[in-house]
This record gives structure tokens, sequence and C-alpha cells, in this order.
């Protein structure tokens, strides 16, 4: 459960820090696609305005060309009208028109009949039957009364051959009717090579174009002029756009997009648009912009790929610590869910940590041993030893110890624990740092081991040393006699007709009996060092070391009046009818270095049967006198 709600956790850490990054990392492209897109309309707004002055500039410039033209047609309509078109009065105007120099604005000055035939110009041509009835202005005035200017569509000039505007008026005769017409032309080369001064780029373009659509003047002029545009989106609807405005559109022209900024002149019907290209526009823009944005990519893209790195290394590292922590948790299960107790000593001696089992093994709960010495409690007769065992852990002279040693438990007094004991290293500098100990109670292990100890060497119905033990015993004490040139004394004794009292009271009551007499031989053995045992069926010895041959018969007689004394019936032992036993003594004084403990025991045993055989309920002690190496005994 836990497991899952930390992996959850963890979980939703990694995906936050994920999407941190990607927002992180899409904030820093959007801001700077943003900041791309405001300087891309800045870079547009500039060209607009550029492209706003410019038309601006020109549409002046087309409203005082055209002025001109204006009063000069002005001049000549007035003095038509005043003097008429008499050959007097003409040829006063022929002079006048041919004396003018053919200026850089205004190309040429015509004047009209009524019926279109040339009356005069400013060309010198020859120009006796020609006639201009069928030009569109000529139409225009002789049908309308409107005696206002009139700029004409572009024209092939009959008496140049280039292209023209055309900027012509009525004049009637005094009656009112109409009676010719007055033209002043200009040359579209003039607008052009003025336009061509100013740079709108590659693609762009400046255009003078009459408020109907057809293009006056344009530059680069690509063979536009006289083209009709009234179609284009441009002059469609022009009536309800405002006098000047910024415009985009694809060119009907050459196709390309552009960028323009029309004004209508408010004296003429005449239109000047400046246009620019946008790609033109554009261009260093998109260029620089280019840079930039894959600067930003390139950067962008680093700090996602840094980025998710770092969030990898992160989930990698909680998954670490997750596990480090199951781990940890596992660990510290198995430590209190064991029976045994676990502790960790610090280097100073003081218990770092102890399980919950130590209540149990020691009666002191962990919180109570903690910060408290590691061997406070152990038995004064061991401290030594594992102190001693302690010390060379942490001089590092061995990994591992197993001790056993007694120490208090709070209520159950002194028990015994077996201890496996291993250093501790510190992860980061391998220096040993303490050591844990893993102890369990084996007080009643210790006990059994005792009691099969005591089981071992003692006889199972007398509770005497067993024959074995007894040969053991004979053998060290023998060598420590010879060495210290001691004596040392032994009795064999025997049941008198034991096989009779088995057979007269039953096997039990010869066991009980074989017990008393056993009780007998204990009390009798007074010193420590005496050993009373059991020599086989119903034979017993006593060694009594350090004992002469006379203290020795002492001994024998004793116990065998005690033994009388207990006054166990025997009905087949005459005379006594009691139970009795007969002992044979000896002690050795051996004759030489040769001799060993069975020479002891053939003397007693001999000595038991002359003590049979003269009787019995006797003892014997042994005739054979022998000197131990270096001492003399009589
Ligand atoms: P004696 O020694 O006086 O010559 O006669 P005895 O009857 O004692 O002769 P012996 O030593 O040959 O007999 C030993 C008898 O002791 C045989 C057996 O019935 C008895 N005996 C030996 N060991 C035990 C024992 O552990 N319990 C009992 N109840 N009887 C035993
Ligand atoms: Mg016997
Ligand atoms: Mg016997």
């Amino acid at each position: 459960m836990t497991d899952h709600r930390s992996d959850f956790r963890q979980g939703r850490l990694t995906f936050w820090a994920s999407v941190f990054v990607a927002v992180a990392c899409m904030a820093i492209v959007a801001l700077s696609g943003w900041r791309e897109w405001s300087s891309r309309l800045t870079v547009l707004q500039n060209s607009e305005t550029d492209m706003a002055n410019l038309a601006r500039s020109l549409t002046q410039h087309a409203d005082d060309t055209f002025e001109l033209t204006d009063t000069v047609l002005n001049v000549l309509v007035g003095q038509l009208e005043l003097e008429g078109t008499g050959p007097a009065a003409i040829a006063k105007i022929q002079t006048l028109l041919s004396r003018r120099k053919a200026a850089n604005r205004i190309r040429a000055v015509f004047v009209y009949d009524e019926t279109g035939r040339w009356l005069a110009t400013s060309e010198p041509v020859d120009f006796v039957g020609l006639n201009n009835s069928d030009r569109d202005y000529f139409q225009h005035h002789r049908a309308v009364a409107d005696r206002g200017t009139l700029i004409g569509h572009p024209v092939k000039s009959r008496s140049g051959g280039q292209w023209i505007i055309t900027a012509s008026r009525r004049f009637n005769h005094p009656d009112g009717s109409f009676a010719g017409v007055a033209l002043t032309t200009i040359d579209v080369d003039y607008f052009l090579k003025f336009y061509r001064g100013f740079d709108v780029g590659q693609n762009g373009s400046i255009a003078l174009a009459s408020a109907n659509g057809v293009i006056l003047a344009r530059s680069p002029d690509n063979g536009y002029t006289g083209r009709d545009l009234s179609s284009a989106p441009l002059f469609k609807n022009l009536r309800e756009r405002p006098a000047a405005g910024v415009y985009y559109f694809t060119s009907p022209l050459d196709s390309v997009r552009r960028l323009s900024f029309y004004q209508l002149s408010s004296r003429y019907p005449v239109l000047m648009v400046a246009t620019e290209s946008e790609d033109d526009v554009l261009a260093p823009w998109r260029r620089a912009a280019l840079t930039r944005i894959t600067a930003v990519l390139g950067l962008t893209g680093g700090l996602a790929v840094a980025g998710l790195l770092l969030v990898h290394q992160l989930h990698q590292r909680q998954k670490m610590a997750a596990a480090l922590v199951a781990k940890e948790a596992d660990f510290r299960l198995l430590a209190e869910a064991s029976g045994d107790m676990v502790m960790r000593i610090g280097v100073d001696g003081r218990i770092l940590y102890a399980s919950p089992s130590s209540a149990r093994v020691l009666g002191w709960a962990p919180n109570q041993l903690v910060d408290t010495s590691a061997l406070a409690g152990v038995n004064p007769a061991d401290l030594a030893r594992v102190e001693h065992t302690i010390s060379a852990l942490k001089n590092g002279e061995a990994e591992e110890a197993r001790i056993a040693y007694r120490t208090r438990h709070r209520e159950e007094g002194e028990i015994w624990i077996e201890t496996a004991l291993r250093i501790t290293r510190s992860p980061q500098s391998g220096d040993i740092n303490g050591v844990v100990a893993i102890s369990r109670d084996v007080t009643e292990h210790k006990d059994l081991e005792e009691k099969l100890a005591a089981l071992a060497i003692s006889d199972g119905l007398t509770a005497l040393a067993n024959r074995r033990h007894f040969d053991e015993r004979m053998e060290t004490e023998w060598d420590r006699a010879r060495r210290e040139g001691a004596p040392l004394s032994l009795l064999l004794m025997d049941v008198d007709h034991f096989k009779g009292f088995n057979d007269q009271y039953g096997h039990q009551a010869g066991d009980a009996c074989l017990r008393s007499i056993a009780r007998i031989l204990v009390e009798q053995a007074r010193r420590p060092a005496d050993v009373a045992a059991r020599y086989g069926g119903e034979e017993f010895a006593l060694l009594l070391p350090n004992t002469d041959a006379e203290g020795c018969e002492q001994v024998g007689e004793r116990i065998r009046r005690a033994i009388q004394e207990l006054g166990i019936l025997h009905a087949l032992n005459p005379p006594s009818r009691q139970v009795t036993v007969s002992i044979g003594g000896a002690t050795h004084v051996p004759p030489t270095d040769k001799a060993d403990c069975t020479s002891l025991i053939a003397a007693a045993d001999k000595a038991l049967y002359t003590a049979k055989e003269s009787g019995r309920n006797r003892i014997v002690m042994s005739g054979q006198v022998v000197a131990w190496p270096g001492s003399i005994r009589a």
C-alpha cells in the first residue's frame, strides 16, 4: 500500500518535472516566435510608413504637374473664347505656341476646332489635314458641357510616337456652343524618369493611375502604360475606400504579393500607388529571424535534453531511494522479527541500536539499552574474555567472532548468552565504525551441556564417578603423585555375597543397597581430591591422593564399619547376616620408574582377593611396599 502510494508520488513528481521542462521550452520558443512576429509586423509597418510618405509626396508632384497644365489650358481657353478662332486670332496663338520651347513637364500644346481639325500646336509639324475628332477626350468635350480639365488615358502621340498623357479643356463659342478643344500633353517618360529616382526595391513599383483604373505611368514600366486595371479590387470599390490607405494585394500584372499605399489626389481624378514586394521588405528580417530562431531552437533543444536528463536522473534517484527505504524496512523487519537480539554497537562500546527482542533476551526494552555500555551486566569472570574478543575485532584482527558468556537478565538473574559479532565498516571510508552483535539466550543449552558433561563422567545408578572417569583421574593422580613424590592410595571393595542378596531380595533391592553403599563412600571420601567410583557391578573404588598406607587403611576400615552399621539385612551373608563389604587397599611406592598405575590397581585387587579369601567383611592392605624414586617407605 505504502509502496504504491510512494510510487504514485514519485511518478507524479517526475511527471510534473517533465511538464515543467516541456512548458519552459515551449514558452521560450513561443516567446521568441512572438518576438519575431512582432518584429515582422514592425518591419511591415516601417515599410507602410515609407510607402505612405512616398505616395503622398508623389501625389503632390502629380498634382503640381497637372496644375501647371491647368494653368496653361486656362490661359489658352480664356484667350480663344475672348478672341475666337478666326484666322488672326489663331495665327496669334500659333505664333505664341511656336515660340514656346518644349519643356520638361508640358511636352506640347494643341488647339482643335469643333470638327477636330488642328488649329494650332507647339509641335514643329505640318498639321494641315490632321484631325483628332476620333480621340476620346475630343468626343468627351464635344458631348459634355463641363469646362473643367479632363485628364485622359495615355495615348501614343501622333506627333512624336511616344506615350503621352493628355490634359484638355473645352472652349465655347460666345453662344455657349462647343467651339473646340485645347490640349496639353505630358510625356509619360517625364513621370517615369522622376519615379526611377526612388528606391522601392527590385519588385517594388510606383504607379500613377486614373481614378477609373487606367495606368498613366508606372515604374518599372514593363509595357504597362495604358493598361486598364479597373477590374482590380482596389479600383472596383475605390469609391467606398478612404482617400488614402495601406493596401495589400497580389498584383494582377506580375502575381507578386505587394504591400502598397494608395493616395487619391484631392484635386484631380488620379491615384498614386507606391508598392514594395512583401518578400523584398521581409527578406532581411527573414534571414535574421531564421538565424535567431535556429539559435533559439538549438538552445531550447539543448535545454530540453538537459532538463529531461535531469528529470531522468531525478527519477532514478527516487527509485534508488525508494529501493533503499524498502531494503532498510526489510532489514529492520528481519532484525525486529528475529527471536535473536540484534544490536549495533559503536566503536566507543555504546549501544546504537537494539532490536525489540532485547526485552525478552535481557529483560530491557531497546530504548533502555540504547546509549548504555554494551558490556554492562557481563559477568566479571567473563568480562576480560569478552573485552579481548571485541578489541580484537576493532583492531581488525578478525571480521567476525562467536563468544559465549554470562550476563545479567533484568529479572531472571544470570543467564548464558551466545553472541555472534561482526564488524561494520563505513561505506565511504571503509574504516571500522562499529560491531553488529546477534545474541541468544543459551542458558538452557548450557545447563544441558553441564548435565551431559556430568552424565558422561558419572555412574547412572549411584552418581559416583564412572569407570572411565575413574581411570582418567587415576592416570592424572598417578602422574601428580610421581611428580610430587607423594603417596597414592587405592581402596577396592566388593559387596559380600551380593549375588545371593539379589536372589533373596530382588534386583531392585540390590540397586537400592548399592546406592546406600555409594552414599557411605561419598561421606567418607572427605578430601576434594578423593575420587569415589563405581568400579563395576557391585565393586567400588576409592582413590586417595596424598594418603599413606596407614591413612588408607583407616579410611577403608571406616567405610567397612559404616556399611555394616547400615544394618541392611542379608540372610545369605553369614555370620553377620547383614550387608558387608570386603576391602583391599594398596598404597603405592613404585619400585622402578617403569611402574604404572595398573600395578597399584593390581595390588589393591590382590589385597581384596585376600580379604575375600580370609573370610570377608574386612580390610586387607597390600603387603607390597615400593619406594617412589627418591623416597623410601618401609
Ligand atoms: P563374593 O563377592 O562375596 O565372592 O560373592 P558374590 O555373590 O558377590 O560374587 P560376585 O562378585 O561374583 O557376584 C556379583 C553379583 O553382583 C552378581 C550380580 O548379581 C550382582 N550385581 C552386580 N552388579 C549389580 C547391580 O548393578 N545391581 C544389582 N542389584 N546387582 C548387581
Ligand atoms: Mg564381585
Ligand atoms: Mg561380591
